[in-house]
């Protein structure tokens, strides 16, 4: 099964979509990673998603990328009786410590040092800013504000205080407990929520030690101005456009989603653009005409992945939205336009072997019209260099690592195999011939570039580039 587009598609799992016949029609309709959100999933639930993720990988042969995010320090409401509750402009609406289920009048807040630190006449943003209150009162264990802006509030909501300061660590308890289960369940990539400094990423790097790769998510100010050194410690980050619309003038989003999908280029580190893309499709078979325009911008500035949250995880229609996605995906990148602005934005190779190869091969691949740039990678470095080139022909990436393949599931344009390491050149380049034909890259006689690092297996060699003919041997594609 191949991709039509290079753009890749993450779709959250959540209530419409936790049953494996609807994760098998999302990954059919083209979602390439499933993301978990631990804020809404228990860890039973987590390995009963992961294992039908597993199943479905199996059925159809290709590796699927699981993305388990976890919560951060995200305050969050308690529950309400019957779900929700409904508060109006003017109404006295309190927050506190006691852990019954909250109606009109108030509901449980179960952070203790919040109800502490939050000074009358401050700001507090529930539901992504859609209610805002006003702190009237503080007792300690009561925090009385007045509604300012009324709404729906429904059970475990994000609280934003954003003239509250809150000395948070990047990773509560509960964050610990879902990384070290989400690390046990082989999930390949983590990402993280509300970090603020490049020690946050360090801390669950350590943590994780290799075994997943780590995402940050680039949601708080504090993130936007130290991320350099975010971007360097990191494998990859998110434009998490809802909080950083709570944290930030809601103005402020677009530019900083341009200033994050550049560097992710110029690092050559996945970047997934996220949050309300196509938030209508919630309740609607069809997008609206501005949102089709926002996951447009997106993939014109070359973002490694598109992502869906509550329009799969919780909306009516899934797998018309992954669908969606995908339609758009293909007809951009088809668009006459598509390649020069993509061109457009490439960055220098840097002085490395595998930068100066990855360049190289671009070039030859483009010049040549070549089918399809096949790589032989371990790691997954190689293919993230060559993919970070945005070369016009499709990039299909082999690794005997069935691990590398997932991960390299969110990256643009990578079609990942998974398949035993060659035993010599001669192998190497017919396996990858037959790889191609079979996948649909490349018709019989026509040619293909191979780039490997020899010998197989050493990672950080990248050193060998081959130009083959497809065997007309291997007879017509179907
Ligand atoms: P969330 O992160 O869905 O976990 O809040 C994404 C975002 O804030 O945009
Ligand atoms: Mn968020």
């Amino acid at each position: 099964m191949r991709r039509l587009r290079r753009t890749k598609i993450v779709a959250t799992l959540g209530p419409a979509s936790s049953e494996r016949a609807m994760i098998g029609r999302l990954f059919q309709a083209g979602a390439d990673v499933f993301r978990i959100n631990m804020s809404h999933t228990s860890h039973d639930k987590m390995r009963e998603l992961i294992a039908a993720i597993r199943s479905i990988e199996k059925e159809y042969e290709r590796p699927i990328g699981i993305l388990v995010d976890l919560q951060g320090p995200k305050l969050r409401l308690g529950q309400f009786g019957g779900g929700f509750a409904m508060v109006k402009k003017g109404d006295t609406f309190t927050l506190d410590s006691d852990t019954a289920m909250g109606d009109v009048t108030r509901v449980h807040l179960p952070h203790p040092e919040i109800l502490q630190a939050t000074q009358p006449g401050q700001t507090l943003l529930l539901d992504d800013g859609k209610v805002r209150l006003t702190a009237l009162e503080s007792t300690g264990k009561r925090l009385v504000t007045r509604v300012e802006v009324g709404g729906k509030l429904s059970d475990r909501k994000g609280v934003s205080l954003p003239e509250t300061v809150l000395p948070f660590s990047a990773l509560a308890p509960k964050d610990r407990s879902d990384l070290e289960a989400a690390l046990d369940a082989g999930i390949d990539w983590i990402a993280l929520s509300f970090i603020q400094r490049p020690e946050d990423v360090a801390e669950a790097k350590k943590i994780a030690r290799g075994r997943a790769a780590v995402m940050s998510k680039i949601e708080k100010p504090q993130a936007v101005t130290r991320l350099d050194e975010i971007m360097d410690i990191s494998d990859s980050l998110m434009v998490a456009r809802g909080d950083l619309g709570v944290e930030l003038p809601l103005e402020k989003v677009p530019g900083i989603q341009k200033q994050i999908t550049r560097a992710g280029r110029r690092a050559g580190k996945p970047v997934i653009v996220a949050t309300q893309m196509l938030e209508s499709m919630i309740t609607s078979p069809v997008p609206t005409r501005a949102e089709v325009s926002d996951v447009a911008t997106a993939i014109f500035e070359g973002a490694d992945a598109i992502m869906l949250s509550a329009e799969s995880a919780a909306g009516q229609y899934p797998v018309e939205a992954v669908a969606t996605m995908d339609r758009i995906a293909q007809e951009i990148e088809s668009d006459p336009t598509y390649r020069t602005i993509i061109q457009g934005q490439r960055a220098e190779p840097e002085a490395t072997g595998a930068d100066a190869i990855a360049a190289a091969t671009r070039q030859i691949a483009e010049t040549l019209d070549l089918s399809a740039i096949i790589c032989w990678t371990s790691s997954g470095a190689t293919g993230l260099r060559v993919a970070r080139e945005r070369p016009e022909p499709p990039i299909v990436a082999i690794s005997p690592n069935i691990a590398t393949g997932r991960k390299l599931s969110l990256v643009w344009g990578v079609h990942c195999v998974v398949a035993e390491d060659a035993h010599d050149q001669d192998d190497m380049v017919e396996r990858a011939c037959r790889i191609a034909f079979k996948d649909g890259f490349a018709k019989a006689g026509r040619r293909v570039i191979i780039v490997a690092g020899v010998p197989l297996g050493t990672p950080g060699a990248t050193n060998m580039v081959r130009i083959a003919f497809v065997g007309s041997d291997l007879g017509e594609q179907a």
